[in-house]
């Protein structure tokens, strides 16, 4: 079997903006997962979350259940034995501290699959993503359509009130009116 030899473990990230299908892409890795009759236990971040507390939801209305945990190294102690596959979404959330879990269960033979924007949404690396993006065995960068202009959107449009959300905006406002899309680097904008 090949996740049972003393070498197995590894880090996969899987990164892009909003609306590239990120959370779409973790699923299946998750279901597949399940097919091949893995354990697999998946987290999240318990932010403020408008929609579905105990699962990763996909925007094409995809799920998997996820249990929400306020750090990451809540993770180590939430493992049951045996489990094979660990799926994290939304990593971009979490403190920097998520590196050091997920090379330790890497080092301890899990496969770990981690899910999150590359960018926050003034196009600037985002959280612990890029670091984790570094140590990774696997990256998957995966992109959006631009809805300005339909080519390749690497980057993750705020909107406040229908306008470009400034620089200095914080990134994370909860409860504010705001909305996302998905453009290229050429459509974003940022006002300063
Ligand atoms: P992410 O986790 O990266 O935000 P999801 O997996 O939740 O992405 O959603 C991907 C789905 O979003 C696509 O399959 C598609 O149905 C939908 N979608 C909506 N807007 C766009 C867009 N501009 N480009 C690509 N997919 C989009
Ligand atoms: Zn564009």
């Amino acid at each position: 079997h090949p996740l049972s030899g003393d070498h197995s473990g590894w880090i996969e990230v899987i990164c892009g903006g909003m609306f590239s299908g990120k959370s779409e892409e973790l699923i299946r890795r998750i279901r597949r997962a399940k097919i091949a009759r893995q354990k697999v236990a998946a987290f999240k971040p318990a932010i403020d979350d408008r929609y579905h507390q105990e699962a990763i939801a996909s925007h094409n209305g995809l799920m998997a259940d996820a249990r929400p945990v306020k750090s990451a190294s809540e993770i180590p102690g939430l493992l049951e034995e045996n489990v094979d596959v660990v799926a994290i979404d939304e990593i971009q959330f979490f403190e920097p501290e998520i590196v050091d879990i997920c090379q330790q269960l890497a080092d301890q033979g899990k496969r770990v699959i981690c899910a999150g924007l590359d960018q926050d949404f003034r196009g600037k690396p985002f959280g612990p993503t890029p670091v984790l993006l570094a140590v990774a065995e696997y990256v998957t960068k995966l992109q959006a359509i631009c809805v300005k202009c339909g080519g390749p959107a690497s980057r993750t449009q705020r909107l406040i009130d229908g306008r470009p959300a400034a620089i200095d905006d914080p990134v994370i406002q909860v409860g504010a009116k705001e909305q996302y899309e998905a453009r290229c680097r050429h459509c974003h904008e940022v006002l300063r």
